[in-house]
């Protein structure tokens, strides 16, 4: 099923602006990040997220120019633009890290992050703000993590900085819409900064979406906190452990403990209109299937 479209005057350019949802994966860089939107494409996905390297490592060889060249030309081709794309950084990389040399190693792989996003001409970089690993308070490691986003954006131009919501596992912030509401505050340059909501860890973290009711207090209170100007991605993913459980378990769209209601709401709210919502489900050949099913629940 082709994805439902809408017209809407909300007075942009001509008047007449098209508001649509951009349901994708997070799908396979293997061979080269120029792959990705071909892999995209084939499992009929209008958006998609990626890493620009090996996330199991701390340092990759640089993209070359065919990677380049390949990955905007693909991108072309399958009509993709770059605000459906939602790059992810590396796993290891704890930008509120407490030693100085874990810190340092952090922060000169997120600025290469965002560096390759800069080369790709992608305009977003998704990442986990990071762990105190009981070292540092909360306050402070949050503070350390504005300070690194301030210094990726120092020295980088075009990508926003996309900070995601957490499940709050082990020493794990940014569960809290405070926590991310204080890193914001901390960044100077509010133009380049965001949020990508994970419906996962928003139920891990104990804010409810499994009643109509609760979805719009939880994102009332999103709004209120962060603010929903900051909002610029989704990570749709059900869950395998119970409401507040505090760990990050992801289970394929409608078979874990959300259901297919939250995804209900969302797929018919256009707060999340033109912004990447993407499947980081466990089992990538359900894939298509699940991002028909998604665009399917659109009334
Ligand atoms: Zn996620
Ligand atoms: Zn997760």
């Amino acid at each position: 099923m082709a994805p439902k479209e809408f017209i809407v005057n909300n007075g942009d350019h001509d008047g007449r602006h098209k508001k649509m949802k951009y349901i994708g994966a997070h799908v396979s860089i293997s061979g080269g990040v120029e792959n990705a939107p071909v892999n995209a494409a084939k499992i009929g996905a209008k958006a998609f997220a990626m890493f620009t390297r090996n996330q199991r490592r701390w340092s990759s060889p640089p993209l070359t120019e065919k990677n380049i060249t390949g990955f905007k030309e693909q991108c072309r081709q399958h009509g993709f633009d770059t605000s459906v794309i939602l790059p992810h950084d590396s796993y290891l990389i704890n930008l509120g890290h407490p030693d100085p040399a874990g810190l340092d190693k952090s922060r000169a792989a997120f600025f290469e992050e965002m560096t390759r996003c800069e080369q790709l001409g992608l305009c977003y970089l998704n990442f986990h703000p990071g762990s105190h690993l009981n070292k540092l308070s909360p306050e402070q490691c949050l503070d350390r993590i504005a300070q690194s986003i301030n210094l990726a954006l120092d020295r980088t131009t075009g990508v926003t900085a996309v900070i995601e919501n957490t499940a709050g596992q082990g020493t794990n912030l940014g569960f809290r819409f405070d926590h991310l509401a204080r890193i914001i505050e901390q960044v100077t340059d509010k133009t380049r900064v965001g949020v990508c909501l994970d419906t996962c860890h928003l139920h891990g973290a104990g804010y409810d979406i499994r009643t109509l009711g609760a979805f719009e207090k939880t994102m009332d209170e999103f709004d209120r906190i962060v603010g929903m100007g900051f909002l610029k991605a989704l990570h749709l993913n059900d869950s395998k452990k119970d409401f507040n459980s505090r760990v990050d378990r992801h289970a394929s769209i409608g078979q874990g403990e959300l259901g297919m209601t939250p995804f209900e709401f969302i797929m018919n709210d256009a707060r999340f209109d033109n912004m990447p919502l993407v499947l980081e489900t466990p089992d990538d050949s359900l894939w298509e299937a699940e991002i028909r099913q998604l665009y399917g629940l659109i009334r």
